[in-house]
């Protein structure tokens, strides 16, 4: 079984392979940057009706500023450039004109054109390329030494309704830049739908802490933090933020160019098989697939080669376990060492607010974690996490009916031997993990059983 989860980002090339891909996927991806309304929603559709089991980020476009529908534009290193509402390098955005000072290095096309900005007026930018290439329309424009002010733009907000209104799981904030950002989405949310930050600006690494703790979950997003930050920066920042998020417990998404090669060619490069490998060793929970299963030629092969790939490596290398801090944690952690010393097959998480699930999941357990919550919605959303398969029950209201829906599961499952229960007390306030006991199946007779569920 593969514990670290499968994202894939959904798109014109794989719209007729959603119940295919979903063998694989965990989490679909729609990227609110592009369609209109209609077909955003024909999207979240065929999802729901090809890919029932699979949860849906839906991610909004944040402060991206992008050239206008331009064509196709020849480049040439030295040649000077016009950006303008209208003319040349089209440009709508005001905020392009109001920030971009002389001296700026405007970056297009993920960094591959660079252009250095010469001449600055009220709607007019001017400037010199440095490194010349080919722009298409609708590429991206980063401004790494632009200080902007918010990460949640007014388009945004809209696009956050429509969200919500068509019941997203996630919701991915592009370019956060603090953690008041995150707290301006999460007051509009209001609990009905996780918060993904995506970490992709220079000030977001500043914040990473704040943010971190302020989301419910993290994006490393290495496609504008690589352009933002210089590639040559991308593995420490990488680790940095794999190993803070999982250290705060909140679940870790790493993204971008992770089987690029395979837009184009049924078969990864060496290269990206071994940083899948890597990140696996370093304990993300989930690996999200762009334009792989977007707009690419192979989009299952994708999919399949990087199940392949988490699989072999999983097991290989265990990644470092964060210490506990605190007696939710030391009860979680307890459970891993019961489970290790008894040969248990199975550790059964009783939750209800998701936390003893996320506090036994970043532990990152060598038995899987089966997930039962009173919870649908939570139940979804714990799709994103390594290592956990939620199953939805009636809440039971006492240690002992928790116990009895526990092994219940575990006889339905065909699980023998012993296995490891951990939850909070059902008959308290949900948060808390302060329950553990190891059960051995085999020898339970006599049981009573808990109501169907
Ligand atoms: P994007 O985010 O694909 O929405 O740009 C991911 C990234 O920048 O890596
Ligand atoms: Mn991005």
């Amino acid at each position: 079984m593969r514990r670290t989860k499968i994202v894939a980002t959904l798109g014109p090339s794989s719209l007729k392979l959603i119940s295919q891909l979903s063998k694989f996927v965990d989490v679909f991806r729609v990227n609110f940057a592009h369609g209109d309304e209609n077909s955003r929603r024909e999207y979240v559709r065929l999802i729901r009706e090809e890919a029932p089991e699979s949860s849906i980020l839906i991610d909004l476009p944040g402060p991206k500023l992008r050239v206008g529908d331009i064509g196709r534009m020849e480049l040439k290193r030295g040649q000077e450039v016009l950006f303008s509402p209208k003319g040349g390098i089209t440009v709508e955005d005001p905020v392009f004109y109001s920030s971009v000072k002389e001296g700026s290095v405007i970056l297009i096309s993920d960094g591959l054109i660079r252009i250095k900005v010469t001449n600055v007026s009220e709607d007019e930018v001017r400037g010199v390329v440095l490194d010349e290439g080919v722009l298409t329309s609708r590429k991206g424009i980063n401004i790494p030494d632009l200080n902007l002010r918010s990460g949640l733009t007014q388009r945004d907000l809209e696009l956050l309704e429509e969200a919500i209104s068509l019941k997203a799981d996630y919701v991915g904030l592009s370019f956060v830049l603090s953690a008041e950002d995150v707290r301006k989405a999460k007051e509009r949310i209001k609990g009905r739908a996780w918060v993904v930050s995506k970490i992709e600006k220079r000030q977001a690494v500043e914040n990473l802490k704040q943010i971190i703790l302020e989301s419910d979950a993290v994006m490393v997003a290495r496609g504008d933090l690589g352009v933002e930050i210089g590639l040559e920066n991308l593995p420490y920042v990488q680790r940095k933020i794999i190993s803070t998020s999982k250290t705060l417990g909140r679940p870790v998404i790493l993204a971008t160019q992770v089987l690029e090669s395979m837009v184009l060619n049924p078969m990864p490069w060496r290269a990206e098989v071994i940083d899948v490998a890597n990140s696996v060793y370093q304990g993300v929970d989930a690996i999200m697939l762009s334009d792989e299963t977007a707009s690419g030629s192979y989009p299952l092969e994708a999919v399949r080669y990087l199940h392949r790939i988490i699989t072999s490596s999983e097991d290989k290398v265990r990644s470092t376990r964060p210490t506990p801090s605190g007696p939710d944690d030391a009860v979680a952690s307890a459970s891993l060492a019961l489970a290790e010393t008894s040969k248990s097959k199975l550790i059964v998480v009783h939750t209800r607010s998701g936390l003893t699930a996320l506090r036994v999941s970043r532990l990152r357990p060598r038995s899987p974690i089966l997930c039962l919550t009173p919870d649908p919605e939570l139940a979804r959303r714990l799709r994103l996490c390594w290592g956990i398969t939620t199953v939805v029950v009636k809440g039971p209201s006492s240690l002992d009916e928790m116990v009895s829906l526990a092994v219940e599961h575990c006889r339905r499952l065909g699980v023998k031997g012993s296995v490891v229960i951990v939850a909070g007390d059902p008959s308290t306030e949900p948060g808390r993990t302060d329950f553990i006991k190891l059960h051995n199946l085999d020898e339970e007779k006599g049981l009573k059983s808990t109501k169907e569920i």
